[in-house]
Formats: C-alpha cells, structure tokens, sequence
C-alpha cells in the first residue's frame, strides 16, 4: 500500500517530487513530528502530512479587475508595481526604540487604466532599513503579483489593502506583452520566490491556506501536497464500503484531496465552517474510531467482576445522615441515589459526577465513601493538585471526626518518613480513607481492601491513571467528580465507559457573583474595591495567569505584584502569595492562613484553579483575563461567591478595546453557566480548551468540534453500535478491531 510505502516522509522525495530535496523532506517531517506530538521524526507518516489541514480558504478563481474592485470587497487582484516606498514611522524618532517602517506598494492593472490601489505592511526591528531596501528590489516596477484581502479606502480616499506579512503577495511571473514595460522582475528576486508557471494553478483557483509549519510557507506547502496528490496512489479506508454508503460518506483519498484542493463545485462557505463533504468525512472518522475504542473498553468493563460490594442498610442511611451539615439539594440526592445503586449492583460502578463549580459534589464523594468504609472497605480520594488534598483532607477530617474511622493524606510533598509511615497504614487497613495526590497510584502504595475509589475534578487526570487507580484494588468502584461541562452525548464517547449523573442546581441562599470587565485605567478604583471588601470583614485573591512559555516571566509578575501591594498599595494589610514553584509545606502554611482568614487578599497563580474552598472570600481580581480560557475563568471565578453575601469578580486586561477581546470577555458578565460558557468559548477559541490537551487522556480532535459536530457524532456512534452491538463477530467487525489497533486513538482502549 503506497501509504505505508511512504512511511516515511523522507520517502516524498523519492515519491518524485522534485521541489523538495532530501535535506527539505527531513525538515518537514521534524516539523510535522513536533506538530503531531511523535516523539521522533521516523514515526512520520504520510498521514501526518496529509492531516495538516488547511487553516482556512481562499478564492482565488476569478481575480478581480481593477475596475470592479469597490471597497469592502475581500478579493484577489493581480497587480503591477508602480512604485514603492518604505517610510520610516512613528511621531518620536528615539534612537533607542528599534525602528518602524511602512513599506507601500503602488500598483495598477496591466493596462494602467484604472486608478491605482495600494498594499502596504510595516517592517520593524533591527535591521529594518535593509529588509525596506530588499523589498524594494524584491517589487521592482512592473514585478506582477496577486494580492489577496480585504480592501478599504484609506485617508486618502485610495483603495489598499494592508497584509500581516508581504509573504501574502504571491509574485508571478512576468508576461512579456509589451503592455507593461518593463516587465521586470528584480534581478536579484530568489528564483523560487517567482511562482514556476507550472505551478500557477496550484496557486489560483481555491486555494488552501495553511498555518506556516515550521519554516514551510503555506505557498510552499501548498506546493508540496499538489504534489503528494499528484503521486499518491489510494489510501486504505478502513472503513467498511457499505458504511461509507449508508451515511454518504467520501472515500478517504478523496476526502483528504479535497479538504486540501476544494473541487471546482465547492460551497465555499461550507469549507469555511468545516462543514464540506471533505470535512464531514474526516470528523467523522475521529468520532468512529473513538467512539469504536471506548464501545470496546465498556463492552469489557461488562463483563467485569464485582469486586466490592457495598450495601447499605437503613440504619446505615441514618449513620450517614447525621455526617452531613447541610441539607442536600434534590439533585445531590438523586445522585446519591444513583451512586448507590451502582454501589450495591454486581457490576464495579464508573460513574462520573459533573456539576458546575460550586454544586457540591465533595459532600456525595463523602457519602459514597463513607458507605464503602462502612462495608469495611478502604476507600481513597484523589486529586489533581496538593493544595486541594489538602482541603479534602481538612474537611474529611471534620466530617470523619466522630465515626471512628481514620483519614490519611499522601501527597508528593510529604517527608519521606511521613509517606513512610502513610504507606504502611494503608497497606495494614488501619487507615480507611486515603486523600492524595498522584502519589497515591505511585508505586510501593499498597492498599488492603480497596473497595472505592474517587478521582477529583477528572479532566486534569489521564485515562491512564483512572486505570491504574483500578489496578490497586480488586475492580474497585469508581467514582469520578468533573466541572468540565461536557454535553451529554459527547461525554458518552470520551468518557465511554463510565455512566453519567449530573448535579444540575446549586446549593440554596447563593447571590450570583457579579463580574465586571474593567481595564488598566480603571485599576486605582480595583484597588478601592479590595480595600471596601476587606473593610467589610472579607477577603480577596488576586489571581495572575501562569503559562508555560513564560513560566519565569509570569511568576515575576504575580511576585513583584505581591511585592507591590503589601508594600505600596495596602501596607496596612496582611497579603499573602501563593504559587506552583513553592514547598507543600509553606504552601499548606499559606493556604491554612487564608482559610482562617489571616491573611486579607492571596496573590495567586491559577494553582487556586480547581476545588478551593474559602467562603468569606468575596472578591476576585483576574490579571490579563484575556489570557484565559473563559471556561477557565469560570472555574476562577468559582472560587467566590460561597456564601450568601455578593461577590464580585473583577476581570482586568490591558486588551479591552478589541472587540474580540471584549466579545469574549463579555461572555462572563453575562453568564454564570458553565454551560453556556463553555459554548461560547468553543465557538470563539476552539475546543481546547474544554478538552484539555491530549496528555489529560481525552482526545483532542483536529477538525471535529464537539459543538458544532453533534450530528456527525451520533452518526458515529450509530455505526459503532453496529458494528460492536449484538451482531459483533461479523468480518467487518474483525477488520474494524484490526485497523484501530493500529491507530493513536486505540491507545485509549488498551487501557484497562
Ligand atoms: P464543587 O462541586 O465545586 O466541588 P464543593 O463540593 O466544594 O463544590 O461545595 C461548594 C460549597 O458548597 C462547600 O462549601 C460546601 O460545603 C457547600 N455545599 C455543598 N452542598 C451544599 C448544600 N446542599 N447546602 C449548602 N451548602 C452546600
Ligand atoms: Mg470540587
């Protein structure tokens, strides 16, 4: 088969095409590694390649003329250089400031009959001067190019078009008809940046537009997957004809060709919303095989043993009844029930608890748990972070306190002869709750009788994990707590095996936080409103974003700001700080502090993201908001608003004038559900990041949207059920198996 013949991308090269050495093919395939996630560049495939899909479309099959170009079009438009210029900007000239020019083309059409139009884009930094003088050359006078864009009349009243990048303009080659003379083209141009005549169909028409992949421009790559087309022979389809058939599906090569090269037919519109033919077939394969994976995982789940049983009498129901502090909501109790249910039947449960931030599910967990140690089982607690073992182990502690029973907590941060000491209570059965990090799943962690297991907030733990947690008990209940707001019928899928109970009502006596976009100029008045909160006997984080890239940069600021207000701003106040690079111990210290309410206002890192639990704190200031995930700034946000009085929750962002920026951060004054965020932010951002990335064991999807693909989805599904429902053994079924072990998503149904 030619796709595994090609194996390797360096292998395009002897596919023949000629535009790519040997040396190019290494580089692509580095750069489609580091893309793809493999960990090196021989697991490259032709796939890969193929899988780097088009960011977007454009239209380039008709140029417009000259003459019909109107403002507000967005058009293609072959032009001729008149004359360039690149002006240095900017009202102060300091020296020290790297320079800023604005290079601008004049160009006309061949004819020179129509009034001239302008493209122009700034060149900055050092070295400007030369890059101008390079373009200059690079677009001399009659140099003919396409450029592509939104026009708009500029102050002068001249239509332009302004580009991000001059890489936009596609120079072609010149036509010597004496029309426009001289035809020139700079002589010291690159030849490769003259479009080979050959490859002037490849570049006009529809076109796809790629996001620059490594060094590769997406002319170039543009380029490269003609070419791939062009000598490619079939791609296996693993899936099975008549499937393809009963949903009007295209086949895989001609999905792939034409997501990449829209036919002459294409509804443009429809490849814009990833709703082509093409599109449709290739989602359509991430949700199939996904799907397949966990259909596969749960049917084996079926025929699991018991493990625990854990049955609860109606004396027991009053035992419990009297742990809890509250009332539970209706819909706590229906969960309860649920859980129950599960717990008392002859399967292991899997159950995942979503509620939104705040619902209350801590307090079931307690419950579910509390039935397991009365059935003398062990019964362990998980969660992603140690600052919210902590607060489990702190309120298990209360909870527990008169039962008899014995919290133990095992995190990472524990001293050694501590975790020592943790491990052997555990393995003996004389601790019966265990509260911790991943430590707990750590090797050397042996558990008597584990009879139930929880996982908190599940979306920052893998697949892997949750199947480890099993391992350490005979098939152990499972119980897993999310705030993720995953529709229904998609968590089905991700979550495959696991049965879903939804919270969907907070806790009675809670005023809705009221949150406010405010800017860099209002933040004299942010800081009075701290001060007014804190004057009224409650407290306040201010929280910073910490991302990867500027790790260190980050951590300054949050720093520097805590610096700040205790010193500047509120001296009189006691400000703590809290983030990921500091001991367990001090920030244990720390976050018992604030929980005491010693501390006035925590500065932050996102660390306080998931489970915090202080209620006197009422007020939330959110640095760079726009920074942030609004599903994200929920969770944030979540953190106040505990108790009955009005909480607030300030987003700050130097960013508040652009209106995809304010539209986004609108959001959030708007909506407090999670839901309904999450929505919006999907459509605004993308899934990634609801899902979380491909480490946290969900699938991230490259062209499937869990909103937008709800349909494609059950279709999916549907087909799995055929496949893998009642009439299991046919030989479709068996190539089915076969084709998805050996695929990535498979990974996920060997588990377990
Ligand atoms: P989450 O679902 O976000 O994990 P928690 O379990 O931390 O929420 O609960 C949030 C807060 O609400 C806690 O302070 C908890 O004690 C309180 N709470 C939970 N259930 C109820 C209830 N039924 N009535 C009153 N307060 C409740
Ligand atoms: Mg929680």
């Amino acid at each position: 088969m030619k796709l595994e013949l090609a194996a390797h991308i360096v292998d395009l090269h002897r596919c023949g095409i000629s535009n790519l050495s040997a040396g190019m093919s290494r580089k692509l395939a580095a750069a489609l590694a580091v893309q793809s996630g493999k960990p090196s560049v021989d697991e490259v495939t032709v796939e890969d390649l193929l899988n780097y899909l088009p960011a977007r479309y454009e239209d380039r099959s008709n140029f417009l003329s000259l003459d019909k170009l109107n403002a507000g079009d967005e058009a293609a438009v072959e032009l001729f250089v008149r004359t360039t210029a690149g002006v240095r900007v900017g009202q102060f000239r300091d020296k020290k400031k790297p320079p800023l020019y604005l290079f601008e083309i004049t160009a006309g059409d061949r004819e020179r009959v129509q009034k001239p139009v302008t493209v122009k884009w700034f060149v900055s930094g050092k070295g400007a001067n030369d890059i101008v003088n390079w373009y200059a050359k690079k677009f001399a006078r009659g140099t003919r190019f396409v450029a592509y864009g939104l026009w708009e009349l500029d102050r002068r009243g001249q239509l332009g078009l302004k580009v991000g990048k001059p890489e936009e303009l596609e120079i072609l080659p010149p036509i010597d008809d004496g029309l426009f003379l001289p035809t020139a083209v700079a002589e010291d141009t690159p030849e490769e940046e003259i479009l080979d005549p050959a490859l002037i169909s490849v570049h006009t028409g529809r076109v796809p537009i790629y996001r620059k992949l490594g060094n590769f421009s997406t002319k170039k790559l543009r380029e490269i997957f003609r070419a791939v087309f062009d000598k490619l022979g079939d791609i296996e389809d693993a899936l099975p004809k008549e499937l393809l058939e009963r949903q009007g599906l295209l086949g895989l090569r001609q999905a792939y060709e034409e997501v990449h090269f829209p036919p002459d037919n294409a509804v443009m519109p429809d490849y814009e919303m990833h709703r082509s033919p093409a599109h449709r077939r290739l989602i359509f394969d991430e949700f199939f095989w996904l799907a397949f994976a966990m259909r596969l995982l749960k049917g084996k789940r079926e025929h699991e043993p018991k493990g625990a049983v854990i049955e609860i009498s109606e004396e027991g129901k009053k035992r419990l009844a009297t742990l809890l502090p509250f009332e539970l909501t209706a819909a706590q109790k229906k969960v309860v029930r649920e859980i129950f249910a599960d717990l008392k039947g002859d399967r292991p449960m899997n159950r995942l608890i979503q509620g939104d931030v705040g619902s209350g599910k801590t307090i079931v967990a307690f419950l579910a748990m509390m039935a397991a140690m009365e059935n003398g089982y062990q019964t362990a607690l998980m969660a992603p972070t140690e600052i919210l073992a902590e607060q489990h182990f702190r309120n298990a502690q209360r909870i527990f306190a008169d039962t008899g029973y014995r919290v133990e907590l095992l995190t990472g941060g524990l001293k050694a002869s501590e975790r020592k000491r943790a491990r052997e209570a555990i393995s003996s059965g004389e601790a019966n709750l265990v509260i911790g990090t991943h430590a707990v799943v750590q090797e050397g962690v042996e558990f008597d009788m584990l009879g139930l297991a929880v996982i908190d907030e599940q979306h920052r733990f893998g697949v892997l994990q949750r199947a480890r947690l099993k391992e350490l008990g005979t098939n152990p209940d499972v119980l897993v707590m999310t705030a993720t707001p995953i529709p229904r019928s998609l968590a089905m899928t991700v979550y495959g095996d696991l049965d879903v109970s939804v919270i969907d009502e907070l806790p009675p006596g809670r005023t809705p936080i009221k949150t406010v976009v405010c800017g860099e100029d209002q933040r004299a008045g942010v800081y009075r409103g701290i001060e007014r909160e804190i004057a009224l006997g409650r407290q306040a984080y201010v929280v910073y974003p910490l991302v990867k890239e500027s790790e260190k940069l980050d951590l300054k600021a949050a720093t520097a700001m805590h610096e700040d207000l205790s010193n500047r701003v509120f001296p009189h106040l006691k400000i703590g700080l809290l983030h990921g690079k500091m001991k367990s111990a001090e920030k244990d210290e720390v976050m018992a502090a604030f929980a005491a309410g010693e501390i006035n206002v925590l500065v932050s890192t996102t660390v306080i993201e998931v489970g915090i639990d202080v209620a006197n704190a009422s007020l939330m200031v959110i640095e760079h908001a726009e920074r942030f995930g609004l599903s994200q700034l929920h969770q944030l946000r979540g953190r106040v608003g505990r108790g009955a009085e009005q909480s607030f929750c300030v987003l700050l962002t130097g960013d508040k004038k652009t209106t995809v920026a304010r539209e986004r951060l609108g959001i959030m004054e708007r909506s407090s559900d999670g839901f309904e965020i999450a929505e919006k932010d999907l459509e605004l951002r993308g899934q990634g990041e609801l899902l979380g990335t491909r480490q946290s064991g969900l699938q991230s999807f490259r062209v499937a949207n869990i909103i937008r693909d709800l349909d494609i989805l059950s279709a999916a599904r549907e087909e799995v059920e055929n496949y893998l429902g009642p009439k299991e053994s046919s030989a479709e079924t068996k190539l089915l198996k076969k084709a998805a072990e050996r695929r990535n998503a498979f990974e996920l149904g060997k588990i377990g």
